[in-house]
């Protein structure tokens, strides 16, 4: 059984000037100890999907159809009082700006003496014994020092392994880590990638990293989700996502990142934006910034502009464009006739 389970899932924001549908007939499963990346342009829907996961959506938000299951135990019909008990104890979050998550009124000891404190029968002696073994995980140097320090004392990447620290205190089951890298500076980020990536193997957590960046996402994870204007365009493991794309969308993301550009060559960028969330176009959401809505004989594809791709098979991924699903329909004739 997947550790957690997302079927069929609809995220909508019912407003006075009408509705936003943020995440649209989404599913995915994640195993124990999975790495799972989810990427896209800002407004693809990435966060709303990680705060609904964790029922933290801000009003009006709200989860209108589909499952969410976490070991087989259905989420979305649970209690927020039922659910903080999961939150705090199985499911954690990690967010952007580790300063914005940490209090800077109270110490680092403080703050994680009394979050275990608040979820687990311990004495504060007890407590802190934990918390400095937790930084130590995390590979924060002098542990005892550093508990009585405010967060302002400490560098952003510090700051950081403090913010994961205080994830791995109740020894959850799933992390979800919203841009965890974004405000770091590169060096940092390359040490924060790998201690995610070495924590979740040796306590065997299941990471669902949210990114707008390829390149994060191509070193921390296993698994990719590639998002767009709520939906998921494809997915499938890592390597074959950014070795082989696909999908129109994932193409373009690959070819903007840095690594793809040339020396003195002006990086490349995918034409036009994403579409805002309350507009998002008829058929498949992405045709208006596609090539491949045209045919090479210039003819355009119909299906681009008037239906909602489903998603097809292509080798280990899963990618919902009609121009895909004609390449693959026409393979075995192809084949046959060579
Ligand atoms: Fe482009 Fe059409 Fe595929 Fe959408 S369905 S990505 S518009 S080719």
């Amino acid at each position: 059984m997947a550790l957690l389970e997302v079927e069929h899932l609809d995220v909508r924001f019912p407003l006075r000037r009408g509705e936003i549908r943020a995440v649209r007939d989404l599913s995915f499963s994640l195993q124990r100890g999975e790495r799972l990346g989810i990427v896209g342009e800002s407004g693809a829907g990435k966060s709303v999907l990680a705060f609904s996961l964790l029922k933290l959506l801000s009003r009006p938000g709200r989860i209108v159809a589909g499952k969410v299951r976490f070991e087989g135990r259905e989420l979305t019909s649970l209690s927020e009082r039922q659910f903080r008990r999961l939150r705090g104890n199985r499911l954690a979050m990690i967010f952007q700006d580790p300063l914005t998550t940490l209090n800077p009124v109270l110490t680092i000891g403080q703050q994680m003496i009394e979050s275990l404190k608040a979820h687990r029968r311990l004495s504060t002696r007890r407590a802190r014994i934990v918390a400095i073994d937790k930084l130590r995980q995390v590979q924060v140097s002098s542990p005892e020092r550093r508990l009585e320090q405010y967060p302002h004392q400490l560098s952003g990447g510090l700051c950081q392994r403090v913010v994961i620290a205080i994830a791995l205190l109740l020894e959850p089951d799933i992390i979800i880590a919203d841009e965890p890298t974004t405000a770091l500076d590169v060096t940092i980020q390359a040490e924060i990638i790998t201690l995610l990536k070495r924590l979740c193997d040796e306590h065997d957590v299941g990471l669902i990293v949210i990114s707008h960046d390829l390149g994060v996402i191509g070193q921390l994870t296993q698994r990719t989700l590639v998002m767009y204007a709520g939906r998921i365009v494809e997915q499938g493991p890592t390597r074959e996502i950014i070795n082989d794309a696909q999908h129109p969308y994932t193409q373009g993301l690959i070819n903007a990142l840095p690594q793809m550009t040339l020396p003195r060559q002006r990086l490349h960028q995918i034409p036009g934006s994403m579409p805002t969330l309350s507009e998002v176009p008829s058929g498949c959401a992405f045709h208006p910034r596609c090539a491949y809505r045209i045919t090479p004989e210039g003819v355009p594809r119909r299906d681009c502009i008037e239906n909602v791709p489903e998603p097809v098979r292509s080798g280990e991924c899963q990618v919902a464009c009609h121009w895909v699903a004609e390449l693959i329909a026409r393979e075995p004739a192809e084949e046959r006739a060579t």
